[in-house]
């Protein structure tokens, strides 16, 4: 009997193919969604294994590590507006995903200027995103 019980379990986790990302996975989600409503495909085996809270360098936010973990500092997510935390997770799942490096402006600019509240990405979150994905008007 417990073999069996195994053996489903085994088996539900073998039928979702996403990657669990717990208080993550939304953001994940939004990401494909914006890839894919442009055009661009993510395919599931390049997302991030694990996306987690961790203790990092104070004033960084967030980090795609090589082995393509993402990890968010602990210690400001809380108070990051949703704008902010939203545009921080693009930023991460660029450098992870996309294999952007840093620009000078828009979602994969070093810092983040409007920390916690990032109105202008909000205001103007559809041009960043295009830009983002690469979207040419
Ligand atoms: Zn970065």
């Amino acid at each position: 009997m417990l073999k069996y019980i195994i053996c489903l379990a085994a088996l539900s986790g073998c039928a979702t193919t996403k990657q669990q990302y717990g208080e993550f996975e939304a953001y994940v989600n939004s990401f494909i969604a914006e890839a894919v409503s442009r055009g661009v495909g993510i395919d599931e085996v390049e997302l991030p294994s694990t996306i987690k809270l961790a203790t990092l360098k104070d004033y960084t936010l967030g980090v795609c590590k090589v082995n393509g973990t993402i990890e968010i500092n602990v210690k400001y997510w809380k108070s990051l507006s949703l704008n902010c935390r939203e545009q921080l997770l693009m930023h991460e799942l660029g450098h992870c995903v996309l294999n952007r490096q840093h620009e000078n402006g828009g979602i994969m600019a070093e810092n983040m200027t409007e920390y916690p509240h990032c109105k202008s990405y909000a205001e103007n979150r559809t041009a960043l995103l295009d830009l983002f994905f690469g979207v040419t008007h």
